[in-house]
């Protein structure tokens, strides 16, 4: 199914930014529960744009080790000092944005082990969330998204038009991340090793005082752990044609 792109025309804004007339879904959960890849299928179907907000924490802690600013003075950083690393978003093929830090655009870059072990740390330190809260808004500018993160539907677009929490199994976390990384049959130890990874960085993305991972009160849990790929995008598309209709009507 694929909606059309919308004409928009100046309308009233909330305080948050969101445009009357644009549509947003905005998609949260913890790490690994399917988030990204489930909301890039849901806005190529629906020709929205894709705006993964994980990507940006990532190209930030990316920038940082790259620079070797030293771990121990992250927590003071202040959201000036984040503006020499020059990192932009621009919207890439497709439907994503392209990230860049510096004169280098980056991508598997930001999927290392190393950034996967400092990210959670990053995404805490108030500085980063206040720099990146009104990048995020103005990269959607008015365009009909599919965003997602953590806080997607709590903090950067709280007006959102659809809200949905994906959930899965810590195990079938852990199976689907190694899998990306095209270890299928995992043993024993790098099972637990991954499941011990992903928890850790719940319970730091949970726990942080600004922005914490947690679903939003009009949000609809989805439970991944049993659903094929096909079956998780179906679920989001069937909830937004549901909620879109009845926001019509
Ligand atoms: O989604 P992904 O696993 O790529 O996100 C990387 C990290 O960025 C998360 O573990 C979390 O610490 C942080 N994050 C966040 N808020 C968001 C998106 C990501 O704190 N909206």
């Amino acid at each position: 199914m694929v909606w059309p792109s919308r004409c928009h025309t100046p309308t009233t804004m909330t305080a948050e930014g969101k445009d009357a007339q644009r549509v947003i879904i905005a998609v949260d959960g913890p790490a690994a529960s399917g988030k990204s890849t489930t909301a890039r299928e849901v806005a190529r179907r629906l020709r929205f744009l894709h705006l993964e907000s994980g990507a940006f924490y990532r190209a930030i802690t990316f920038a940082l080790l790259a620079d070797g600013v030293p771990e121990a003075t992250w927590e003071g950083l202040r959201p000036e000092e984040l503006d020499r690393f020059r990192i932009r978003g621009a919207r890439g093929e497709h439907n994503g944005v392209q990230i860049s830090v510096g004169d280098q655009t980056v991508d598997q870059e930001l999927r290392t082990q190393e950034v996967n072990d400092h990210v959670s740390h990053v995404a805490r330190i108030p500085a980063v969330r206040t720099w990146l809260l009104q990048r995020l808004r103005d990269l959607a500018g008015r365009e009909d998204v599919v965003s997602d993160g953590r806080d997607i539907g709590t903090v950067v677009f709280p007006d959102a038009d659809v809200k949905v929490f994906l959930v899965a199994d810590p195990e079938v976390r852990a199976r689907r991340r190694l899998a990306e990384r095209d270890i299928h049959q995992p043993d024993r130890d790098t099972l637990l090793q991954e499941i011990g990874r992903l928890l850790e960085r719940d319970r730091i993305d949970s726990e942080r005082e600004v922005a914490p991972l947690k679903k939003a009160v009009d949000a609809v849990k989805v439970d991944t752990t049993s659903l094929t790929f096909d079956e998780q995008v179906d679920a989001i598309l069937e909830l937004a044609r549901g909620r879109l209709a009845a926001g019509r009507a």
